[in-house]
């Protein structure tokens, strides 16, 4: 990929098209906000400006994002007000995960674009991971997919009450 097309798109103003267009078919944070609290796309609470939503391929069981309603690809592209709730959801989130799942610790992270390793580059989200003693690092991936997969539904409905309380009025 050349220089010239990387610098192109900070700045091209057909970038909004994209954008809009991503939002209304491709982008699963989207969809998900725009259906509310659900186990359908595994919404778990919803808010005025951010949600936490499960990840439909964890690295292990209760794997969970708290993702901002605006479909930007950098926290620095949020507003003030936005980036506050988003901060206190990913506060409250963490708490409330513990003390669902009883882990002893999470793994926190944000991939900002997509040569940090996003997935869903476009639409910025943070990682929470809950870790066990003893768990292991390198649990394969395709493994954990497929065992902890299974048990989505059950998953939510079991975080779901942890997190209902906090759904925008
Ligand atoms: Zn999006």
């Amino acid at each position: 990929m050349s220089d010239e097309s990387e610098s192109g798109r900070l700045w091209a103003p057909w970038r909004i098209d994209y954008i809009l267009g991503a939002k209304a078919n491709d982008c699963p944070f989207c969809t998900g906000w725009d259906a509310g609290p659900g186990v359908e796309h595994l919404v778990l609470t919803k808010q005025r400006h951010s949600m936490v939503i499960m990840n439909r391929y964890p690295y292990t069981g209760g794997h969970l994002m708290v993702v901002p309603q605006e479909h930007v690809n950098s926290i620095t592209d949020l507003s003030e007000e936005a980036y506050i709730e988003l901060m206190l959801l990913l506060r409250e989130s963490t708490a409330r995960l513990v003390h669902a799942l009883g882990c002893h610790g999470v793994n926190t992270g944000i991939n900002q674009g997509e040569a940090a390793g996003a997935g869903i580059e476009s639409h910025v989200h943070i990682h929470l991971v809950p870790r066990w003693r003893g768990d292991t690092n390198f649990m394969p991936v395709t493994a954990s997919v497929r065992v902890v997969s299974q048990g989505l539904d059950h998953a939510f409905g079991m975080l779901r009450p942890y997190f209902e309380d906090l759904d925008a009025g």
